[in-house]
């Protein structure tokens, strides 16, 4: 097999979804959302995982998104898209019943003319300035949009991974100040926003990056394996270079692996020269520059030449990865390309 092999631990998705969902109180919803394909990871099967372990209600960016959904879940839970009603979307929001969370007076007006009685949300902004209807914007419109009977209030906190940073506070006030007494379900929290505690779940959380196994989600069980082959190995004598550019010089007789994996997979050439694979728990440097679609290793101090490294393992967390690059895990999952085998593992397997 040529290709690197990416693991997905289903139960352990399922376990991070049940662990989120047990930090609020029984009467809170715990959604899911399941956008850019599940971050990366596979939308359809991640989703079905999810619906199995309790999951009724799901979020995606766009409605292209929701269909793909859709179609893998049936018609029974409840999808969300967080960019709203977009232009020529009628058909689709209609046809695979989305919810859009409608983000702007343009969008409500178009939403009520294109699809009237269609459900949908309201996304305010709190303060992020990112995606939703302003505070006197909203007091505006209340009364009329409360009329045609929103689903949803929702809004997204900016700073929720920084547990002691003023600004949560700040937008759980304006939330509270554009929603309190109106007669719908209401949510604030992402991952970050559910390890804040109670004053942030509302009636549904809607957690992504910690059902994926990531920070800020510390208590996560790992999700994804990444096993990479051994396309060949050779010897080096002190003095011989590595690599695109010559960036890594042996200093000492040098034994190399290349494997198959490089940045169009996913694998960011930020790592070169600095990440580190492993030979099961066996630290092996990454020397030189990351290419395309090689990567070499000092395996010197093994035994023998392994078949397969590791870049996620037990040993190396995407979050690992993420500060070697400068990143976040969001990236680092997202990032991971489409050329590896998907592997699926649940119950025990
Ligand atoms: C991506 C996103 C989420 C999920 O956030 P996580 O930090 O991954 O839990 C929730 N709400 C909105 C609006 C989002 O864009």
């Amino acid at each position: 097999m040529g290709t690197g092999i990416l693991t997905i631990d289903l139960d352990a998705v399922a376990s991070n979804w049940r662990a989120l969902d047990a930090l609020s109180a029984p009467g809170v919803e715990t959604a899911a959302t399941v956008k850019a394909d599940a971050y990366g990871l596979g939308v359809a099967p991640v989703a079905r995982a999810l619906h199995a372990a309790g999951a009724r209600r799901f979020f995606v960016a766009v409605a292209e998104e929701g269909a793909v959904l859709r179609d893998a879940l049936g018609p029974e839970p409840a999808i969300h898209v967080y960019s709203g009603h977009m232009p020529g979307d009628a058909g689709i929001l209609s046809h695979h019943a989305l919810i859009p969370m409608l983000n702007s007076i343009e969008q409500i007006t178009g939403h009520i003319e294109a699809l009237p009685g269609h459900p949908f949300g309201v996304q305010l902004d709190s303060g992020m300035n990112r995606l939703g209807m302003e505070p006197d914007e909203w007091a505006a419109v209340t009364r009329l949009v409360m009329g045609q009977n929103p689903v949803l209030l929702m809004s997204h906190l900016a700073c929720a991974d920084e547990p002691d940073h003023p600004m949560n506070a700040q937008q759980l006030a304006a939330f509270h100040q554009m929603t309190d007494g109106l007669p719908v379900p209401r949510s604030l929290a992402a991952t970050g926003g559910v390890l804040l505690g109670p004053d942030y779940h509302f009636d549904l959380t809607r957690p992504g990056i910690g059902l994926y196994g990531a920070l800020p989600f510390e208590d996560a069980a790992p999700v994804v394996q990444l096993s990479i082959p051994v396309i060949q190995t050779r010897s080096l004598a002190p003095g011989e270079t590595v690599g695109y550019a010559n960036s890594w010089t042996a200093d000492e007789p040098t034994r190399l692996a290349t494997i198959a994996a490089g940045y169009a997979d996913g694998i960011t050439r930020h790592i070169s020269n600095q990440g580190v694979l492993f030979h099961d728990d066996i630290p092996c440097p990454l020397v030189g520059r990351v290419s395309m679609d090689l990567i070499t290793v000092d395996i010197t101090h093994l035994d023998s030449d392994p078949e397969t490294l590791q870049l996620f393992s037990v040993m190396q967390t995407v979050d690992d990865i993420a500060e070697i690059a400068g990143t976040i895990g969001y990236e680092v999952l997202t990032s991971l390309g489409s050329r590896y085998a998907r592997r699926y593992v649940s119950g025990g397997a």
